[in-house]
This record gives C-alpha cells, sequence and structure tokens, in this order.
C-alpha cells in the first residue's frame, strides 16, 4: 500500500449537492479545501437524471438561489436547462441536461481551487479527544491520511459521522423504517403527448391516494404547454396492471421525467421496499434486483403505455438512489412543527419549501403535503459529538418528515453553502464551527445570493 499524508483547513467528504457546495462556499472564503468523492464524477444524485425541485415555493415565490441558483445560470448559459417553472403538484420542475451539469462542476471547482480526489472512499475516522484527528481515504493501492482543521461530511450516509461514531437516526422515531431508494434510467423514443390525450380522454389516470396533496390544473393542459415538467399519475392502469400481476414494480404510479432531449424520459419508478442504502449488503442487493427490474418495466410499459410502445432503454444510473438513511445529531435539530409553520429562525443560513415527500418504505404510495417556506437553521451542519465535523447533504440535523421536504437537491445545496462558508469562518477566527457569529454568517451569505425570505413573484 502507498502511503501519503496530506493537510488542508477544510476536508468534504462525498460531492452530491450537499458537499460541492460546502467545498466551494469554503474555498470561495479563502479555506484550502479537499473534496474526496468515491466516483470517477462529482454531482452525486444532480447526475442521475433527476429534476431539481424546490427553487419555489408552493404559491410560485422564489426560495432557493445563491449556488443553487449559480449553477442554473451557467447551464442556461450554454441552453441546458428550461429554467424553472411552477408545478401544481412538486411546486417547481427545473430540468437540465445532466451531462452539462458534471462538466459546470468541475470547472467550478477548478476555478475556486478546490483540490480534488476521485476514485477514493473513506475509509476510517481516527477521533482524539472530541475532534477528529485524520481520516484515511483508500483508492486504488493509495492510502492517504488527510488532516484538516474541519471535516465536513457531504457523503448523504453520512460515513464519517458513523466512523467517528456520532449519535444517528434513521427512519421518523428512529424506527429504520425507510423510504425506499431506486435506480434511475433513461428510456428513448417515447412520444409523451399521446400519453397527454390519453389522460385528457381519461382523467382518472391522474387521480393520485389520499395521501398525495396536489394543486387543481395538475392535467394534460399543463404538461402539453411546456417540456419543463415531472409526470407522476397512470395511478388507474398502475393498479390495474398490478392486479393481473402484469406491473413488476411495488410502486402505484409512474413517474417520467421529461428530458431536455425529444423523446427522451427518465424513469423514477423501481422501487425496493426494506432496504438500507447504507448497507453494503442489502445495497448489493437491491442493485442487482433493481438492475433486473428495468427491463421488465420497460416492457410492460411498452405494451400497456400510450406513447412508449417504441420505448428502447439508453442508460441505467450508475447507483441506486438511496432516499433516506442516517440523520446525525447536531447542535441545533429541524423538526416537523417548525416546517408546518414556516418558522424563520434568527439563525436561519437559509430557506426550504419544497413539499413534505415521503415514499412509503412498506406500501406502495406516498405522502405529499404542501408546507410554507422555513428557516433552515444553522446548527443543523454542526455535529453535536464531535467538534470539528459538519454536515452538508441529507445527513444533517433534520428530522425524517423535514428530511422528506429538505432533502431536495437545490435545498441540499443551501445546507451545503453554510456548512462551507461557517467551516471557512471556523478556520480563519481558529475557533470551532460551533462559536462561529452567525449573524456574520448569514450576512455573508446575503451577500452571496442566499434568501432569508422568499421573494414574492
Ligand atoms: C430516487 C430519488 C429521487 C429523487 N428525486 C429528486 C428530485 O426529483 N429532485 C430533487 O431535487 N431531489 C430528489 N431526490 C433527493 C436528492 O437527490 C437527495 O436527497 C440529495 O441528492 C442528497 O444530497 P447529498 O449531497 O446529501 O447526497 P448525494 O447526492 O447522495 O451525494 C453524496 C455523494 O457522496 C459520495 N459518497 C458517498 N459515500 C462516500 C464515501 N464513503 N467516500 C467518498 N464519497 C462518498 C457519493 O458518491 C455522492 O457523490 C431524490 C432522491 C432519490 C434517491
Amino acid at each position: 500500500m502507498n502511503k501519503q499524508t496530506r493537510k488542508y483547513d477544510v476536508c468534504v467528504i462525498g460531492a452530491g449537492p450537499g458537499g460541492i457546495s460546502a467545498a466551494l462556499a469554503a474555498a470561495r472564503n479563502g479555506a484550502k479545501v479537499l473534496l474526496v468523492e468515491q466516483n470517477g464524477y462529482v454531482g452525486g444524485n444532480l447526475v442521475i437524471g433527476l429534476p431539481l425541485l424546490g427553487y419555489l415555493d408552493k404559491d410560485g415565490n422564489t426560495v432557493t438561489a445563491g449556488i443553487a441558483q449559480e449553477l442554473v445560470d451557467a447551464l442556461a448559459e450554454r441552453n441546458a436547462t428550461f429554467g424553472h417553472r411552477w408545478c401544481p403538484m412538486h411546486n417547481s420542475v427545473t430540468l437540465y441536461d445532466h451531462e452539462q451539469l458534471k462538466i459546470i462542476l468541475f470547472e467550478k471547482l477548478l476555478e475556486a481551487n478546490v483540490e480534488m480526489l476521485l476514485h477514493a472512499n473513506v475509509g476510517d475516522v481516527n477521533v482524539e479527544c472530541g475532534k477528529i484527528k485524520d481520516i484515511t481515504v483508500c483508492g486504488k493501492g493509495w492510502q492517504i491520511d488527510v488532516e484538516a482543521k474541519i471535516y465536513i461530511d457531504g457523503t448523504g450516509d453520512g460515513d464519517v459521522a458513523y466512523l467517528a461514531g456520532c449519535r444517528y437516526e434513521k427512519g421518523p422515531d428512529n424506527s429504520g423504517k425507510l423510504q425506499p431508494p431506486t435506480l434511475m434510467c433513461t428510456v428513448a423514443d417515447v412520444d409523451v403527448s399521446k400519453l397527454h390525450d390519453f389522460i385528457e380522454k381519461d382523467p382518472e389516470q391522474m387521480v393520485l391516494s389520499e395521501t398525495t396533496e396536489v394543486y387543481p390544473g395538475y392535467d394534460a393542459d399543463y404538461f402539453r404547454a411546456s417540456p419543463n415538467h415531472v409526470l407522476v399519475g397512470m395511478r388507474k392502469m398502475f393498479t390495474e396492471l398490478r392486479e393481473k400481476g402484469e406491473l413488476p414494480v411495488a410502486r402505484d404510479t409512474l413517474i417520467y421525467i421529461n428530458s431536455v432531449v425529444d423523446g427522451e424520459v427518465h424513469l423514477n419508478c423501481t422501487r425496493h421496499a426494506g432496504i438500507d442504502g447504507s448497507d453494503v449488503f442489502d445495497l448489493t442487493r437491491a442493485e442487482i434486483e433493481a438492475h433486473l427490474q428495468i427491463p421488465k418495466l420497460v416492457e410492460c410499459l411498452r405494451k400497456h403505455m400510450p406513447g412508449f410502445e417504441n420505448a428502447r432503454l439508453t442508460q441505467i444510473y450508475p447507483f441506486l438512489g438511496v432516499r433516506e438513511t442516517r440523520r446525525f445529531a447536531g447542535i441545533k435539530t429541524l423538526c416537523e412543527k417548525d416546517i408546518l409553520e414556516g418558522t424563520l429562525h434568527e439563525d436561519s443560513i437559509g430557506l426550504g419549501s419544497y413539499i413534505i415527500d415521503i415514499h412509503d418504505g412498506a406500501g406502495l404510495s406516498t405522502i405529499v403535503k404542501k408546507i410554507p417556506p422555513y428557516g433552515i437553521p444553522y446548527g443543523v451542519t454542526v455535529s453535536r459529538d464531535v467538534d470539528n465535523l459538519m454536515f452538508a447533504g441529507r445527513c444533517a440535523s433534520l428530522d425524517s418528515v423535514v428530511m422528506s421536504s429538505a432533502r431536495v437537491m437545490p435545498t441540499m445545496m443551501v445546507i451545503g453553502q453554510a456548512a462551507g462558508v461557517g467551516a471557512a469562518m471556523a478556520v480563519k477566527n481558529d475557533i470551532l464551527p460551533a462559536d462561529v457569529d452567525v449573524p456574520a454568517l448569514r450576512e455573508n451569505l446575503i451577500q452571496a445570493g442566499v434568501l432569508m425570505e422568499a421573494i414574492k413573484k
């Protein structure tokens, strides 16, 4: 094994929306930053065929900007996004070209002087006197010991915090009942206009479960008006197919995400109950199951779904999408009551407002509830157990219901950006993240375009 030791101000582990924003923000605020990522590209779930959800609230007001908006602006410059569109179901939808975003992310990270280590997985975390002394990162026969002043966990599952022995919960009330993962795929040669004609003739296809709150107008006319849409529906057909034993997935609706490429849609449809996405054995089982489920699903859609007669599988994304695993204890935890009431905390570092969106791990359906914009306190990014550890992403200190809303990628970027600035301020002032001057942090974020109040449409 080749060995090396490297020193940084801030080490961010995991280059998803949370980790990337943290790395960019920390570097732009003067910190020497290393970003460690297990894949050969950056982006995490930003590059697996999903739409960006969460820029607008239920009334169409803007709630998310900062780095999250900077990326959409960069995509727009390349004609690689349809921009934001209000949606009666998801509040807003922002479709974009995922391959272009991969390139943009590398460019932004290089411009900000973020050092990167790809194909590298965190192997061990060495805690001394309540602080991480170093972490061991492994890849291709190398063991690299990284010594940093602050560590930011952006791994989604909180692998660093887990290895550091921090307290965490899984599922509502720590029940372990997790939202199921999904393996995303893309199909080409689809004529969505045929499906829109079909649902116009049979609107019952768009009636969703009783637990799904959706505003009027989520119908054929809405889908036809712009390619910038995500369709969740066809429950009637899915129920009939399931009853006949012809549906290979245990879910009650089709979810297609329209692509920026004509005739192509991304499918968010496989579902794997009882899987813990932070367990390597479960992950292995689910990846295999999902890869074998996808061709059956495509065949089923070709046979029954109007517009999908010629559908052709063109891509299976490189890893299973994991919705929910560990959530770690922070110096503050954001709870369901706060987001239902739309509390704007004095120590908010930005806003969330995406619907409560819980995919039932045991059943077939989804709980969807509209909520007002809410503030995200700085303390959700700061570990309660390890003094120099912060969170950027869905492993932050959010209860399970809050996580179901805040997990959308633009909101993850808001949390990541705040963690990055907080880390840089802690380094600059030689203090712990918990002692950062939060009003000064908020001012810094506002100067960088982050919204602390919604902008009315
Ligand atoms: C199926 C599915 C559908 C979704 N739909 C939407 C949607 O439509 N719109 C939306 O905005 N959001 C959606 N979400 C939510 C969103 O994608 C995630 O909540 C969000 O990406 C979490 O951000 P993150 O930065 O915490 O983690 P991730 O995006 O998961 O990124 C984590 C990164 O860390 C890396 N990593 C993990 N472990 C290690 C390790 N040990 N060492 C090194 N690197 C590591 C990973 O490779 C990855 O790059 C969906 C999620 C899923 C699973």
